[in-house]
């Protein structure tokens, strides 16, 4: 039976193969993973409503590892199959490494990533998870300590979304940490928490004009509480000085590094402008870039759009940096009830969202980019916001028909009108989704949207049922990016407590091939390199991560205890570049 499977696999892999892989001779293999847990992933995918494919490692006992063994030479998968066959491939200078039994999966890209954020999260203040603001300002007043009196201590995490009912200002922030600057960004970014000195430093006062799209709290005495919301927060951004480049590129480094921990091989990094950029390239031609970075250049960074408008996408798709995207941003978020909805909030009569104008948001810039090539793609959360992204997609679409082709994505999709879900397949566009936020969103959507809204909100399901592609990934910074969490949240539409029984809106869960492709081939699709990776076969890159826990047989016989799960090796490129 082994044996078979192993032919089979064998027989799948020489039809897409070219170049590497049959050339080779045994002393050329540079890595033998044995032992292995192999899921290829070379499958048929499931059908729209979940089903198993007829050539799927599945049968009656449930889901099976389709090889036990993995060959790799330089940077490229030379053989997938079984042991023995694997170690026909070794050579002098291979090394082999037994996995004993650990699961082996196709590497895993997290498609929608802040790593910008995610390195200064590392460097600064982290507010992820803080329940109060007690809580908060005495991590503030610990981190004051090592910092010299005069500068700015910055920090970000703090939910908008569970604190909106009791928002925090400067009072208690001021009296605590009066000699620092302090801003704290919040979770998703909506939010923006400040001190007196702060407030100083900006100077911003009760006159302050706040931007169009943004609030600034006042409070009773008249004067700014500390407390600013949506496009207000950018008042504190804007004050804060800007990290050097040093830091920049320290930050940058240590988000990458913690997601090569933390299983990914390749990030899509969701909105990067000029200096972000040229720090990448800096570290790309330096060959410092641990894991593959997929780049989105930020729409609102006209200067940077309109110098890869005049070169258009990049070609190579093999480097480890690779530009060929433009992010843009539609509306706010859900918690802050800045999302755009066609009707009133309901917990907010008479509020829709932010409006358009003024939002940063250059139709004109992103229909030229299109139409030199760029794929786009824009945040959307609200049902008016994901519309109006259709929309203009669509105008683009009928102008420059070519334009259809190059995979544009919605990032969120997070509440779609169901007259809207089924023009995602129709025109081809990508829902990029984050399992984690349905999970920690549950609390408050359905106040938001009430229970008609809800029904297309977080729709995974509903949507790939209408023909969508989906990809999956965390928005980090915002939500945690473990894949444990990622997975088990698409699995089980329950939250790290296993909460709510049964799930919550359970008719969106996704299967576990669903999920772990979620995050590898739908994101490789999503990133034009399906030929590349997403799957393990020979003439693949050897992306690969390496993990105790294999989700597949979890998700039916216990799946809570894919959280417990962790990251064993992550293989980018062929090298391995974290081991535990
Ligand atoms: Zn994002």
């Amino acid at each position: 039976m082994k044996l078979l499977k192993t032919l089979v696999v064998l027989l799948l892999l020489a039809g897409c193969t070219e170049g590497p892989g049959k050339a080779a001779t045994a002393e050329d293999a540079s890595l033998i993973l044995t032992d292995a847990r192999v899921y290829t992933l070379s499958w048929s995918e499931p059908g729209f409503d979940g089903t198993v494919m007829p050539d799927a490692p599945h049968d009656e006992h449930g889901w099976h590892p389709d090889a036990e063994a993995v060959v790799i030479k330089g940077g490229d998968i030379l053989f997938v199959g079984g042991n023995d066959d694997a170690m026909a491939f070794k050579g002098d200078t291979s090394r082999i490494i037994d996995l004993k039994g650990a699961t082996v999966l196709p590497g895993l890209v997290d498609s929608h990533t802040h790593l910008f954020g995610l390195g200064a999260l590392l460097d600064q203040v982290n507010l992820v998870g803080v329940a109060t603001e007690e809580e908060a300002v005495a991590l503030i007043v610990e981190q004051a300590k090592s910092v010299p009196k005069g500068e700015w201590i910055v920090g970000r995490g703090w939910d908008e979304g569970a604190w909106a009912n009791a928002y925090p200002d400067k009072a208690l922030l001021s009296a605590a940490v009066p000699d620092h600057p302090v801003f704290m960004d919040s979770l998703h970014g909506f939010g923006g928490w400040a001190n007196q000195a702060a407030l100083d430093a900006a100077g911003i006062t009760a006159e302050t004009i706040v931007p169009v799209g943004g609030e600034m709290r006042l409070g009773d005495d008249g004067r700014p509480s500390g407390l600013f919301l949506n496009q207000g927060v950018e008042l504190l951004r804007q004050a804060v000085p800007a990290p050097s480049r040093e830091t920049l590129t320290k930050q940058i480094l240590l988000g990458l590094n913690q997601m090569a921990a933390d299983g990914y091989t390749a990030v899509h990094d969701a909105g990067l402008d000029s200096t972000a950029m040229s720090v990448l390239e800096e570290l790309e031609a330096a060959d410092k870039l641990p894991i593959r970075v997929y780049a989105m250049l930020s729409l609102r960074d006209e200067d940077l759009i309109r110098k890869w408008i005049e070169k258009g996408p990049d070609t190579d798709t093999d480097s480890m940096l690779t530009t060929g995207t433009v992010k843009a941003y539609y509306d706010a978020a859900l918690g802050s009830r800045g999302a755009r909805l066609l009707y009133d909030y309901s917990d907010q009569p008479g509020n829709r969202g932010i409006s358009v104008d003024g939002y940063g948001f250059n139709e004109a810039l992103a229909a030229k980019a299109m139409k030199a090539g760029f794929q786009i793609a824009i945040h959307a959360i609200g049902d008016a916001g994901n519309r109006d992204a259709i929309d203009i997609l669509e105008r683009v679409f009928k102008e420059a028909p070519s334009t259809a082709a190059n995979r544009h994505r919605i990032e969120h999709a997070q509440v779609v009108s169901p007259e809207d879900i089924s023009r995602f397949g129709k025109l081809g566009i990508i829902a990029s989704m984050e399992p984690p936020h349905a999970m920690e969103d549950k609390t408050w959507a359905e106040q938001r949207l009430g229970p008609e809204r809800i029904l297309g909100a977080y729709a995974w399901r509903s949507l790939r049922e209408a023909g969508a592609h989906l990809t999956f990934n965390s928005d980090n910074p915002g939500s945690d990016h473990s894949i444990f969490y990622g997975l088990h949240s698409a699995i089980t539409r329950q939250d790290k407590n296993q909460q709510p029984e049964g799930g919550w809106y359970p008719e969106q869960r996704m299967t576990a091939d669903e999920a772990v492709r979620g995050y590898t081939q739908w994101s490789a699709y999503a990133s034009f390199r399906e030929d590349k990776t997403g799957i393990i076969a020979a003439g693949r890159w050897a992306d690969i991560t390496v993990m105790d826990k294999d989700p597949f047989v979890l998700a039916d016989e216990s799946p809570g205890d894919i959280l417990n799960g962790q990251i064993i090796m992550t293989i980018v490129n062929g090298k391995v570049v974290y081991e535990r």
